[in-house]
């Protein structure tokens, strides 16, 4: 959560829409922003990529052009109110948002994998009951912040966190797969410098 923040465009490639969220040191924005993870797991992303080691990476694109084809061809993000999202029913209007290109109202029940959908529908309603007035015609749910942590992980040896193959090469953090966000890329540097031998 980024208090004070605001949700930016995130795209590295022609034809995808991908947004992220942040907040300049000041935290003086009028809005407060989120993004809200579903693991993905192997399984479910099978069917992409011949199920080989690019199969993440196909799911993750599949979804960002998706969300880009649904749109004007501008960096707009689809999005719709946070209530709409998880009742299944389109937005007639959107409210205001940080986020500088513009909102494209959209079915993002539709627009999602189901299985995402569903997650994230049901994480709404658990935050709800910790946090009364999450769920609120007033947010606006936006698709999607899609590169949380890698689709590809390079292996490591799970005592050594060294390669396999290859000896005094350590993979870690987020671009080699072990982590996604600041926290766990921490840890997992923490744990790969504990294996390196460079803290106790
Ligand atoms: C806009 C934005 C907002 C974010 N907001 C949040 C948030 O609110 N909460 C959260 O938990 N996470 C957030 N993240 C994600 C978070 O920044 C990353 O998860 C985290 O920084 C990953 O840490 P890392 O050490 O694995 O990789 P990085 O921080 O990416 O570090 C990799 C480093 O390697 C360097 N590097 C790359 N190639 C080479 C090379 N060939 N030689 C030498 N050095 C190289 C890079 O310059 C970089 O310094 C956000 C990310 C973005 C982009």
């Amino acid at each position: 959560m980024c208090p004070g923040g605001l949700v930016v465009p995130a795209a590295t490639a022609p034809g995808e829409i991908v947004v992220n969220g942040m907040s300049m040191s000041r935290r003086d924005s009028p809005f407060a922003n989120s993004g809200v993870v579903v693991a993905v797991e192997p399984e479910d992303v099978a069917a992409f990529g011949g199920g080989g080691i690019f199969a993440g990476l196909e799911f993750q694109q599949s979804v960002e052009q998706q969300l880009f084809l649904f749109g004007d061809g501008s960096q707009k993000a689809p999005a719709q109110r946070l209530t709409d999202f998880v009742q299944g029913k389109p937005s007639a209007n959107l409210p205001d948002c940080s986020y500088i290109p513009g909102l494209t109202p959209a079915p993002l029940y539709q627009l999602l994998p189901s299985f995402i959908y569903q997650h994230l529908r049901q994480g709404v309603l658990e935050f709800e009951k910790k946090m009364r007035g999450y769920y609120t015609a007033e947010a606006a749910v936006l698709a999607t912040e899609s590169r949380t942590s890698a689709p590809v992980r390079i292996p490591r040896d799970p005592l050594t966190f060294m390669h396999p193959q290859w000896e005094g090469l350590f993979p870690s953090g987020e671009g080699a797969g072990y982590a996604g966000g600041i926290i766990s890329a921490a840890m997992d540097g923490q744990n790969v410098a504990r294996a390196a031998g460079y803290l106790s």
